[in-house]
């Protein structure tokens, strides 16, 4: 039993060689790289650079040049070109099949430079290679759903009825034009798959604000678009600092609709932004998120699945469990359990063998999570497991142990996300009290039941407030089902990597057409 317990681990870290396909791509011939725009690599008019480094090393990867408002206003100028065409040949006129293969083209050439990408999870991105891995494998899976929707979902005039004598009415669907997908550095490859695949298959252009932290993925998928034969301004990609670009594109009234995804305080700015200029948006943001555990669950071995999930991408995912409301018969073995479980996570350099728990992507980070964790000791936390900055010899990187308290029903102590491997465990003494604190937070994102009683998780699941509710499982998704959030973690719309993701990419309207009046 213990031997089956102990195989409930962290996603770990394989050894990664950095490919030199990847060097030459970040070496550029020794110019920083570009943004990408009407098909062209473009320097950008304000001749600023950053570098992007690795987290965990802090070696610098690559130089690249910050595009601004006249760089946005030019990505704008391609993508309303390339989506109207000459009136016919635009990519809105692009028969839906003839999408799907350049989409799929695109993926066969993903899937040959899967080494790359990987390299961009794990040297730009800080993650472990098991979680690199499945990151990679999303852009085949969101691109082949979505191709199966567009091929079933058709766009264009719906039936017709008649609405008065002589008069009928139908409606017309059809792409936005321009939309932006403005993306954070946790998930860069996933979330511009699921940004990119539905809205261009929906018909937009499309532009791409990578995050500052994790800009090489989405340049190097936009190389990958060119080689797949994509017109050129169909997709562009615009590195650099939200403030600047990505506020440009906030401000931009030619981009007719937005899809967020990022924090909460980031994401109610950019909507009063675009309200101003009628742009629409559709936001995915974080949560704070939950885990009730009921007392016939086995302490041990799902303590160990919690601090899985805890700790995926080091907690640096939005739906991850960051409070644990636990039954109290049960609650000390819990703890027990998850502190060990913590303690003995191998923190290290990411792209090393063995690693569990690598270094959080920047200074900003790092000092973010410390304050959490002092913060939460101030509140009445009491501590489990300690967290404090951690050292990796020979490594420079951004490198936090995780953080572990016990808490009782009442003290607040972590009200916001953290967003690192951090808990708080509180011991209830109903489940009913249990799903009452789970739901006392504006967030509203992922949270689970852990029993063994699998109708009794589902009739409590079902009364989270979150807009993903699960019964002994964590950081679910899949295409098919609505991944969003409910309170200030998301909305409006579906959520995303579902049939009506496809539709939030459409705007609907109405026609009625009346027979001529006669005279
Ligand atoms: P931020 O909100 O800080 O940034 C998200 C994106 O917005 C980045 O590209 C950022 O640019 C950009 N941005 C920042 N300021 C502006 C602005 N004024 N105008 C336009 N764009 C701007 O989030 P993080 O990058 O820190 O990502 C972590 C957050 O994302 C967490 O809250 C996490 O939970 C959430 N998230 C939610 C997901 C979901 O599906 N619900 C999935 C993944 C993450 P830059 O970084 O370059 O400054």
């Amino acid at each position: 039993m213990a031997t089956a317990h102990a195989n409930i681990q962290a996603l770990t870290a394989a050894r990664f060689e950095m490919p030199a396909k990847f060097t030459q791509f970040c070496e550029n011939g020794g110019q920083p790289l570009g943004g990408y725009i009407g098909g062209q690599s473009v320097p950008g008019s304000m001749n600023a650079t950053f570098e992007t480094v690795d987290p965990g090393s802090l070696d610098v990867l690559a130089r690249v040049c910050e595009m601004g408002e006249a760089e946005v206003d030019r990505a704008v100028t391609a993508a309303q070109a390339a989506f109207a065409g000459n009136g016919v040949n635009g990519w809105r006129d692009f028969p839906v099949d003839e999408r799907c293969e350049l989409v799929m083209k695109l993926v066969e050439l993903a899937d040959r430079d899967r080494d790359v990408l990987l390299a961009c999870e794990i040297h730009d991105g800080g993650k472990v290679s098991e979680l690199a891995e499945g990151d990679v494998d999303q852009i085949r899976a969101c691109a082949e759903y979505f191709c199966d929707v567009a091929r079933r979902i058709p766009l264009g005039d719906g039936p017709s009825m008649d609405v008065a004598d002589g008069v009928r009415g139908f409606t017309y669907r059809e792409p936005w034009g321009v939309v932006a997908g403005i993306i954070p550095w946790n998930y860069p490859i996933v979330l511009t798959s699921w940004f990119m695949f539905p809205a261009l298959l929906a018909g937009n252009c499309i532009i791409i604000k990578p995050a500052e932290d994790t800009p090489l993925s989405a340049l190097y998928l936009a190389k990958l678009a060119e080689e797949a034969g994509f017109p050129p301004g169909v997709i562009n990609v615009l590195p650099g600092r939200g403030e600047l670009t990505g506020q440009a594109i906030a401000e931009h009234p030619g981009i007719r609709y937005i899809s967020f995804t990022g924090s909460p305080g980031v994401g109610q700015h950019i909507l009063r932004t675009c309200d101003r200029h009628g742009t629409r948006m559709k936001r995915e943001m974080g949560g704070n998120g939950a885990a009730i555990v009921l007392d016939d669950a086995d302490p041990e071995v799902v303590a160990r699945m919690i601090g899985r999930h805890a700790n995926q991408h080091f907690g640096q995912t939005c739906c991850t469990i960051h409070r644990v409301f636990v039954d109290q018969k049960i609650a000390d073995d819990f703890i027990d359990a998850e502190r060990h479980f913590f303690e003995n996570l191998k923190i290290g350099y990411q792209a090393e063998e063995g690693t569990q728990l690598g270094a959080v992507i920047n200074p900003t980070q790092m000092s973010r999570v410390l304050k959490a964790q002092s913060e939460t000791v101030a509140r009445g936390g009491q501590p489990v497991v300690a967290g404090g900055p951690a050292e990796v010899p020979g490594r420079k990187g951004f490198y936090v142990k995780p953080a572990l308290y016990r808490t009782q029903p009442g003290v607040q102590c972590n009200p916001q996300e953290v967003f690192h491997t951090f808990a708080t465990i509180c011991p209830v003494s109903s489940a009913e009290q249990a799903l009452e604190l789970a739901n006392s937070t504006p967030y509203g994102l992922g949270a689970s039941v852990w029993t063994k009683d699998v109708d009794r998780g589902i009739a409590l699941a079902k009364q989270l407030r979150d807009g993903t509710c699960q019964v002994n499982c964590h950081n679910s998704i899949a295409y098919g089902l609505p991944y969003g959030g409910q309170g200030i973690s998301g909305g409006p719309g579906a959520g995303v990597n579902c049939e009506d993701t496809f539709r939030d990419y459409t705007q609907v309207k109405a026609v009625y057409v009346s027979e001529y009046p006669e005279a």
